[in-house]
């Protein structure tokens, strides 16, 4: 048993002064407020959940930076695209590796907590299938073994290269999978994270552009309780290519084909009408919002006033991981809504007037729903993932309750991020991951190699 000591804390039921959280075997087994520490607790000014990460390519941190020069007169998610499908081209099993590592130590060091890693890399570099199905995935459960981040591994079904069952391209060779090798993944992907504490296996059906509908009814009805994990509606290329293949758009299409509920995260849905956005909230999937990578790209803005007054649940992924945090993404999912709409504090809605906590606790919630973790945040019989911030940060001078998430993700230059605990293990210490030199070398030798090949 060990003991957590915080001046205060935000656990499930709000903000409490003079904490202790008492952990066993990865969860919290109890919380006592307004009481004192006991001999050998770790202790800390202020306390906080870790972040579920619902939405993660961890490869692609590798490319993070090497997109961002113009190449042609129209540059697009289409034109990044082909170079991440070079990029991917070149990677090797160790490489794919060693960069997750990467990536999670710097998801951990910002304060997530578990990653849904929307696995889509399956075969070698030529294309052909791995004599074990499960390498990659053995190697994502790899990268999450050594960090410590929890895993939600979403096995990804890739099959076409566009609407209408088109037949993939050679850049898409190593994700292309038929449903009997698919099964087979996703057997091997319950094997390679059988070992892992806390590890759950989902579904994910990798878009419309990329599954036919027979494809996502045997997908689906593997699913069980889910996860089941979609990319939807990221794009207004895409949305006129489903127009003109079925004559509706991609989330309409989606409310009418599958049964779309709880169990679903539906990544992006950037571009949805005012019927799509409440047919989305009111079946209770999540809104997978990715907004660093959706600004990155040029994808648009999610209509999130809207979502929010029908009380739809959104979380945050990092998705492209071309940076990584917790505050950017929910920073830049607020100040998405400000530029757009020309006022202040948009997401804060009901009773929560605090936009940081807003933002917060809306990635909470969502972010461990669509992981398929039941008890997200700090409370009883929940996963031991604790952030603890720095007091002392110039940032969080005087600050206390919401306004320390306000401060945080709003007025932070550096990190306030101190300690973390997945599932009761420390990874992170005064802001760096304990693995972190070492992760970085590995990583380092293997981004020099790519380069040069
Ligand atoms: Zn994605």
């Amino acid at each position: 048993m060990a003991g957590f000591f915080f001046d205060e804390a935000l656990l499930t039921r709000g903000w409490a002064r003079d904490v202790r959280i008492a952990v066993e075997a990865g969860l919290i087994v109890s919380i006592v407020s307004g009481g004192a520490a006991e001999p050998g607790d770790e202790r800390h000014g202020i306390g906080v959940p870790g972040i579920a990460n619902l939405h993660s390519h961890a490869f692609q941190r590798g490319m993070a930076g090497l997109a961002e020069i113009r190449a042609t007169s129209a540059d697009s998610f289409w034109t990044w695209r082909e170079l991440m499908y070079r990029f991917v081209g070149r990677m090797t099993a160790d490489d794919i590796e060693v960069v997750a590592a990467q990536a999670y130590v710097e998801m951990l060091e910002t304060g997530f907590t578990r990653v849904g890693e929307f696995h889509y890399i399956h075969h070698d570099l030529t294309g052909d299938p791995y004599a074990n199905p499960g390498e990659l995935a053995e190697r994502i459960a790899a990268a999450s073994q050594a960090t410590g981040i929890g895993l939600t591994l979403l096995p990804v079904f890739y099959a076409h290269a566009g609407f209408g069952g088109r037949a993939p391209a050679s850049g898409q060779r190593r994700f292309v999978n038929d449903l009997d090798r698919y099964s087979q993944l996703i057997e091997a992907s319950r094997r390679a994270v059988a070992g892992l504490e806390g590890a759950l296996v989902g579904l994910a059906p990798h878009s419309l552009r990329a599954v036919t509908p027979r494809e996502l009814d045997a997908v689906v009805a593997l699913a069980g309780a889910g996860p089941i994990h979609i990319h939807i509606a990221e794009q207004t290329r895409e949305v006129d290519e489903c127009i003109a293949w079925c004559g509706q758009r991609p989330l309409q299409w989606l409310f009418d084909h599958a049964p779309v509920d709880r169990r679903w995260c539906l990544v992006h849905a950037t571009h949805a009408t005012p019927m799509e956005i409440r047919a989305l909230a009111d079946s209770g999937a999540v809104a997978g919002l990715c907004p660093v990578t959706e600004a990155n790209l040029g994808d648009g803005t999610f209509n999130a006033p809207e979502f929010n007054s029908q009380n739809g649940v959104f979380g945050i992924g990092t998705d492209s991981n071309v940076l990584i945090g917790v505050s950017c993404e929910l920073r830049q999912l607020e100040y998405a809504q400000r530029l757009a709409l020309m006022a202040r504090n948009v997401i804060a809605s009901g009773d929560t007037t605090s936009t940081g906590r807003a933002l917060f606790d809306g990635a909470l919630r969502g972010g461990s729903q669509a992981l398929g973790v039941t008890r997200g945040g700090l409370t009883e019989g929940g996963f031991a993932d604790i952030v603890s911030l720095d007091a002392e940060s110039a940032a969080l001078a005087g600050r206390c309750g919401d306004a320390i998430l306000d401060s945080w993700i709003f007025g932070a230059n550096r990190s306030p991020v101190d300690c973390v605990w997945a599932r009761g293990r420390k990874v992170v210490k005064d802001g760096r991951h304990v693995s972190r030199e070492r992760v970085a070398r590995r990583f380092r030798g293997a981004i020099e190699g790519l380069l040069l090949a």
